[in-house]
């Protein structure tokens, strides 16, 4: 490694965090660049479930999260899981037919990829999971053992805080507006908002769902769909139920003390309709009360639509483009479960000149022209 090289993270969600993380670990000069505050994006608004299950559209992708759990894992047993790591499993049931049909036929070709999968019944989730849920007591549930739910915001903190105490520099409050490059079109500099400017060798685009500007501004085209979601805080003391969870109509899962987070892809459909956020949260409240009886007196805290950071065919945009020497991609939905793994990649392309095989199906090259 060339230890006069200086990388310049742009965006400090759980992706950026993850990659500086894993560069300054390895003694590389790393400045850590966020417009806002770290970990508070997408990041914050996020379901936030660690899991493979739900990724079985194609196996590459599917593989790649499943190294996203393992790295997490890692990363747990490494920095310690307080705050941020949560094992507890995910539940998911249906309350029709043909819902029902197509999860148990997903968890067929799971157990056929070597996926851990448990099929229980409601009766037995409330005996041994979960007492406080209001479900029949005959109804398939599946239960997946090794998945997760994460603190994004807490994961982040904790990482930039490592980094930091390994050399990286940390900008917050400041945006990349914008990246000076040589006449071979090499990265050279970076130009903040606050008026500074600062020399680099290496930028890494990890701005989230405002990835596709940040490209640009190397002239590169990353084209991006658009997919927001509404999240909603709830304040509840005691918190009643352990793990996250898709229940008909509702995603689920605690949020830390006193705190849980809904979400429904169903509410996110309505979006687009011009429903105040206020009005989806108070959606997403009323069905949670059917499924947790015992919140009937909690709160909604806060609610936020927030965009989803996806490349334009669903997939991670993660590498080196070849033809802006010095730029690299860290664009991703499900970041959450990628973060990990997609850091320690990214840090060992970036330093050694290599891109893992896992990464194959998700180059940054296949957008170009
Ligand atoms: C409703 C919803 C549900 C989700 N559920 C899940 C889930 O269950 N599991 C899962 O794995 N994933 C889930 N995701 C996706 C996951 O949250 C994201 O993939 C992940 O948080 C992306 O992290 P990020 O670091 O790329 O982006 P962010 O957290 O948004 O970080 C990007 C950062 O870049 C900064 N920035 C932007 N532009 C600039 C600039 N020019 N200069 C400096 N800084 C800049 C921003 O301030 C921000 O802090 C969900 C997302 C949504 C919206």
């Amino acid at each position: 490694m060339e230890r006069t090289r200086r990388i310049a993270v742009i965006g400090v969600g759980v992706l950026g965090a993850c990659v500086g993380w894993n560069l300054s670990r390895q003694g590389a000069e790393v400045v850590l660049i966020d417009a806002g505050r770290p970990g508070e994006g997408v990041t914050d608004w996020s379901f936030s479930w660690a899991n493979a299950s739900n990724k079985t559209v194609r196996r590459s992708y599917f593989d790649l999260n499943v190294a996203g759990l393992a790295a997490h894992r890692e990363l747990a047993a490494t920095i310690g899981p307080d705050s941020w790591w949560y094992p507890t499993g995910h539940l998911r049931w249906a309350d029709d037919p043909a819902a029902e049909a197509k999860f148990l036929e997903t968890a067929e070709l799971l157990v056929s990829w070597d996926y851990r999968v448990e099929m229980s019944t409601g009766a037995e989730v409330r005996r041994r999971l979960e007492p406080a849920l209001a479900l029949p007591d005959e109804v398939p549930v599946l239960f997946y053992p090794d998945e997760a739910w994460v603190h994004g915001r807490h994961l982040v903190g904790r990482l930039v805080g490592q980094a930091v105490a390994a050399g990286a520099e940390l900008r917050s409050g400041t945006e990349v507006r914008d990246i000076g490059t040589d006449a071979d079109g090499g990265v050279r500099t970076v130009a903040l908002s606050d008026g500074s400017s600062l020399d680099v060798d290496v930028v890494v685009n990890a701005a989230g769902p405002n990835a596709s500007h940040v490209a640009g501004l190397v002239a590169r085209h990353l084209p991006m769909r658009r997919e927001p979601g509404v999240v909603t805080r709830i304040d509840c003391a005691p918190v009643p139920i352990h793990r996250a969870m898709h229940a008909p109509h509702i995603e689920i899962r605690p949020d830390g003390d006193g705190s849980m987070v809904l979400h429904s892809r169903e509410i996110d459909a309505l979006i687009d309709t011009g429903e105040e956020p206020a009005e989806l949260a108070r959606l997403l409240h009323e069905s949670v009360r059917q499924v947790v009886p015992e919140l009937a007196d909690s709160r909604i805290a806060q609610a936020r639509v927030a965009e989803r950071p996806i490349p334009a065919d669903g997939f991670p945009s993660v590498g080196a483009v070849p033809s802006v020497p010095g730029y690299y991609e860290a664009v991703s939905h499900s970041g959450i479960t990628l973060g990990p793994v997609l850091g320690r990649l990214l840090a060992a392309e970036i330093l050694g000149g290599e891109s893992d095989e896992l990464l194959a199906d998700f180059r940054p090259e296949r957008f170009s022209d």
